[in-house]
Protein backbone atom coordinates (compact mmCIF):
# COMPACT_ATOMS: atom_id res chain seq x y z
CA UNK A 1 0.00 0.00 0.00
CA UNK A 2 2.51 2.76 1.34
CA UNK A 3 5.06 1.13 -1.35
CA UNK A 4 2.25 1.57 -4.42
CA UNK A 5 1.64 5.37 -2.96
CA UNK A 6 5.34 5.87 -2.66
CA UNK A 7 5.45 4.86 -6.41
CA UNK A 8 2.42 6.60 -7.60
CA UNK A 9 3.89 9.61 -5.94
CA UNK A 10 6.67 9.83 -7.20
CA UNK A 11 6.19 9.14 -10.83
CA UNK A 12 3.82 12.46 -10.63
CA UNK A 13 6.67 14.22 -9.44
CA UNK A 14 8.94 13.53 -11.66
CA UNK A 15 6.63 14.15 -14.87
CA UNK A 16 6.52 17.61 -15.90
CA UNK A 17 4.11 20.45 -14.16
CA UNK A 18 0.78 19.52 -15.85
CA UNK A 19 -1.99 22.26 -14.97
CA UNK A 20 -5.26 19.86 -15.66
CA UNK A 21 -7.60 22.93 -16.67
CA UNK A 22 -4.48 24.19 -19.12
CA UNK A 23 -4.33 20.41 -20.63
CA UNK A 24 -7.86 19.60 -21.26
CA UNK A 25 -9.29 20.93 -24.30
CA UNK A 26 -11.29 24.85 -23.72
CA UNK A 27 -14.71 23.78 -23.15
CA UNK A 28 -17.50 24.85 -25.30
CA UNK A 29 -20.77 24.81 -26.68
CA UNK A 30 -22.42 24.56 -30.07
CA UNK A 31 -25.36 26.95 -30.21
CA UNK A 32 -27.63 26.72 -33.78
CA UNK A 33 -29.25 29.72 -35.61
CA UNK A 34 -31.81 29.37 -37.60
CA UNK A 35 -32.45 32.56 -40.43
CA UNK A 36 -35.97 33.26 -42.20
CA UNK A 37 -34.91 30.83 -45.50
CA UNK A 38 -34.32 27.35 -42.34
CA UNK A 39 -31.16 28.01 -43.09
CA UNK A 40 -29.36 25.87 -39.68
CA UNK A 41 -26.00 27.34 -38.48
CA UNK A 42 -24.10 25.61 -35.51
CA UNK A 43 -21.39 27.57 -34.46
CA UNK A 44 -19.33 26.78 -31.66
CA UNK A 45 -18.60 29.23 -28.37
CA UNK A 46 -16.79 28.96 -25.51
CA UNK A 47 -18.59 28.35 -22.16
CA UNK A 48 -17.81 31.47 -20.78
CA UNK A 49 -18.97 33.74 -23.72
CA UNK A 50 -22.78 34.66 -23.72
CA UNK A 51 -24.33 33.54 -27.20
CA UNK A 52 -25.13 37.07 -29.58
CA UNK A 53 -29.07 36.90 -29.83
CA UNK A 54 -28.38 36.84 -33.42
CA UNK A 55 -25.96 35.52 -35.96
CA UNK A 56 -25.44 36.25 -39.55
CA UNK A 57 -26.31 33.27 -41.48
CA UNK A 58 -23.43 32.65 -43.86
CA UNK A 59 -25.55 31.05 -46.95
CA UNK A 60 -28.08 34.28 -47.24
CA UNK A 61 -26.20 36.77 -44.77
CA UNK A 62 -29.64 37.11 -43.08
CA UNK A 63 -29.55 38.01 -38.90
CA UNK A 64 -30.69 33.94 -37.62
CA UNK A 65 -31.85 33.10 -34.21
CA UNK A 66 -31.47 30.70 -31.44
CA UNK A 67 -35.32 29.95 -32.30
CA UNK A 68 -36.23 27.31 -35.39
CA UNK A 69 -39.93 28.67 -35.18
CA UNK A 70 -39.12 32.41 -34.67
CA UNK A 71 -36.11 33.94 -36.76
CA UNK A 72 -35.20 37.10 -36.10
CA UNK A 73 -35.69 38.29 -39.50
CA UNK A 74 -39.65 37.97 -40.10
CA UNK A 75 -39.79 39.71 -36.21
CA UNK A 76 -37.72 42.65 -37.34
CA UNK A 77 -39.79 43.17 -40.06
CA UNK A 78 -43.36 43.39 -39.58
CA UNK A 79 -43.20 45.95 -36.61
CA UNK A 80 -41.42 48.13 -38.81
CA UNK A 81 -43.78 47.80 -41.58
CA UNK A 82 -46.77 48.38 -39.79
CA UNK A 83 -45.45 51.30 -37.45
CA UNK A 84 -44.58 53.19 -40.66
CA UNK A 85 -48.28 52.30 -41.89
CA UNK A 86 -49.78 53.65 -38.83
CA UNK A 87 -47.42 56.61 -38.73
CA UNK A 88 -48.68 57.33 -42.44
CA UNK A 89 -52.61 56.60 -41.43
CA UNK A 90 -52.52 58.97 -38.72
CA UNK A 91 -50.63 61.67 -40.55
CA UNK A 92 -53.11 61.50 -43.43
CA UNK A 93 -55.81 61.42 -40.96
CA UNK A 94 -54.81 64.44 -38.99
CA UNK A 95 -53.65 66.20 -42.50
CA UNK A 96 -57.49 65.42 -43.74
CA UNK A 97 -59.04 66.28 -40.54
CA UNK A 98 -56.95 69.83 -40.52
CA UNK A 99 -57.76 70.27 -44.12
CA UNK A 100 -61.18 70.20 -42.95
CA UNK A 101 -61.14 72.53 -40.54
CA UNK A 102 -59.82 74.78 -42.14
CA UNK A 103 -62.36 74.44 -44.96
CA UNK A 104 -65.21 74.24 -42.64
CA UNK A 105 -63.68 77.82 -40.81
CA UNK A 106 -63.23 79.41 -44.25
CA UNK A 107 -67.03 78.72 -45.17
CA UNK A 108 -67.92 80.05 -41.91
CA UNK A 109 -66.08 83.15 -42.63
CA UNK A 110 -67.66 83.31 -45.85
CA UNK A 111 -70.90 82.88 -44.94
CA UNK A 112 -70.43 85.27 -41.76
CA UNK A 113 -68.78 88.33 -43.97
CA UNK A 114 -71.75 88.09 -46.26
ZN1 LIG B 1 -29.91 31.71 -44.48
Amino acid sequence: MSNGQFIRGARVGSAPPRHPERHQPVPCRSVSYWCRNGHRTDIRLAAEVQAPPTWDCPRCGLPAGPDAHDPPGRVRAEPYKSHLAYVKERRTEAEGEAILAEALAALRRRRGSR
